[in-house]
C-alpha cells in the first residue's frame, strides 16, 4: 500500500500554490446562507445530537429516494443506506467483496483503487476509450470477474462519458454473465448539456449506484449513499454498523433540512453547472493557447480535464519541476494500476481563478 499522492499533495501545499491536484468544489458556490439557516434549525434539537439508525435518517434516505424516483427510477428509502461520503460506500462494498476480481476502467479512481488493494480484491484494467470501457476487453475480463467498478459520468480522472450504445452494451454483459455492477456518479449532476441514465437503471438486482452529496452541495459533511435492492442493503450494514455505527446525524439532518426545498437545490446545481461549464472552456481554450502540444478534449461536465502530451514526456517527473515554482496536477501515471509513468495529465479547472488558471498553465509550459 501507498498513500494517494493526491491525499499527500494537499498536506504540501501552501496558500501560495496554484493546484490543479485536488478535486476540490470551488467553495465560492457552496449555499452558505442556506446552509446556514438549516444548520441553525437543525442545532436546537436534541435528537441532532443522539446516536441514530445505522442505514441513514429516514428523512434523508426518502428524499435521496425521491430524486431517483422522478428520473423515472423506482426507489423506496429501504434501497438507500447512509454512507460517509461514497468513499465509505466503496470501502463498504470492498469488505463485502473481499479477495474477488473486480474489473476496473483505467485510467480510474485512485481513492477506489486504494481501497480494492487494501481489501485483497484484484484488479484488471480496461482501456477507456472516448465513449466508455473497450467493450470487447470488457466482456473478456468481466466473464471471469463477474464484478466491475465503473465511473460512466464525468469520470475521474479521464472526464470520459459513456455513450448510450456503450451504457446499453455494458448492461447487457453485466446481465449475461448474471454479475454485480458498482456505478460509482459522484459527478452525475454536474452535466453541462444533459443528464445520462443510470446504468444501474436497467440492472434491477445486480447493481450498487453510489452517490454523494461532496461535489453537488459541501465535501466536509461527508456524506454519501449506497443504492441497492433491499436485501443487498440489510447486508452491507452489518459492515457498517461494525465501522462507525452510523454516519455523522449532524449532517444529516443539515442536508435533509436544507433539501425540503428541491428547488433551492436544483437552482443551486444549475449554478454550479454554468459555472463549472465557463471554467472548464477557459481551462480548455488556455491549454491550447499556452501549451498546444497537450493533447485533451474539452470536458461535458464534471470537474476535471484529461489528456496526455503527443511527444514521451514523463508527467510524474514534470510536476516534481512544477511543484518547485508552486504549481501542481497530479500526473495520469497514479490512476493506473501498474502506476508506470506516462505522458497525461489530470487537471481539476473548478478551484482556480481565470488568473490562476493562465498563470498555472504558463509555469507548467515554462518547466516542460
Ligand atoms: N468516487 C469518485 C469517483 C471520486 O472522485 C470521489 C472523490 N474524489 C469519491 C468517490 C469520494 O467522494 P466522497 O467520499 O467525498 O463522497
Amino acid at each position: 500500500m501507498k498513500r494517494s499522492f493526491i491525499r499527500e499533495i494537499l498536506e504540501a501545499i501552501d496558500e501560495k500554490t496554484i493546484s490543479f491536484a485536488g478535486g476540490l468544489p470551488n467553495e465560492k458556490l457552496f449555499p452558505m446562507e442556506e446552509l446556514k439557516i438549516a444548520t441553525l434549525k437543525v442545532i436546537e434539537n436534541p435528537k441532532t445530537y443522539q446516536y441514530t439508525i445505522s442505514n441513514g435518517i429516514d428523512e434523508l434516505r426518502e428524499q435521496i429516494a425521491l430524486r431517483y424516483t422522478k428520473e423515472g427510477f423506482a426507489t423506496t428509502k429501504e434501497n438507500i443506506l447512509i454512507t460517509t461520503g461514497s468513499q465509505q460506500a466503496m470501502y463498504i462494498l470492498a469488505k463485502f467483496f473481499e479477495n474477488k476480481n473486480i474489473t476496473i476502467e483505467e485510467p480510474s479512481y485512485l481513492g477506489a483503487m486504494n481501497i480494492f488493494r487494501l481489501n485483497g480484491l484484484k484488479m484488471e484494467g480496461v482501456k477507456l476509450e472516448n465513449d466508455g470501457v473497450d467493450i470487447n476487453k470488457f466482456e473478456e475480463s468481466f466473464k471471469n470477474t463477474k464484478l466491475t467498478y465503473l465511473i460512466p459520468d464525468f469520470q475521474n480522472p479521464s472526464a470520459t462519458t459513456y455513450s448510450d450504445t456503450k451504457r446499453e452494451e455494458v448492461a447487457n454483459i453485466i446481465k449475461k454473465y448474471d454479475g454485480i455492477l458498482i456505478e460509482d456518479s459522484p459527478y452525475s449532476e454536474l452535466f453541462f448539456d444533459k443528464k445520462m441514465p443510470y446504468i444501474s437503471k436497467s440492472l434491477t438486482n445486480n447493481s450498487f449506484l453510489l452517490g454523494s452529496f461532496s461535489k453537488t452541495l459541501v465535501p466536509s459533511l461527508r456524506i454519501g449513499w449506497i443504492r441497492a435492492n433491499e436485501d443487498k442493503i440489510k447486508s452491507l450494514m452489518i459492515i457498517k454498523e461494525s465501522i462507525d455505527l452510523h454516519s455523522c446525524g449532524l449532517s444529516q439532518y443539515i442536508l435533509s433540512e436544507y433539501l425540503k426545498d428541491e428547488q433551492k437545490y436544483e437552482n443551486h446545481l444549475q449554478k454550479i453547472r454554468d459555472d463549472y461549464k465557463e471554467k472548464a472552456e477557459f481551462f480548455s481554450k488556455s491549454l491550447k493557447s499556452i501549451i498546444p502540444e497537450f493533447i485533451h478534449q474539452t470536458p461535458k461536465g464534471g470537474m476535471f480535464l484529461y489528456g496526455g502530451f503527443k511527444n514521451k514526456i514523463d508527467t510524474f517527473a514534470l510536476v516534481q519541476e512544477c511543484l518547485k515554482k508552486k504549481v501542481v496536477y497530479v500526473p495520469g501515471n497514479q490512476f493506473y494500476i501498474d502506476k508506470v509513468p506516462n505522458s497525461e495529465i489530470r487537471f481539476n479547472y473548478t478551484h482556480s481563478s481565470f488568473e490562476q488558471i493562465e498563470k498555472g498553465l504558463k509555469i507548467i509550459k515554462s518547466c516542460l
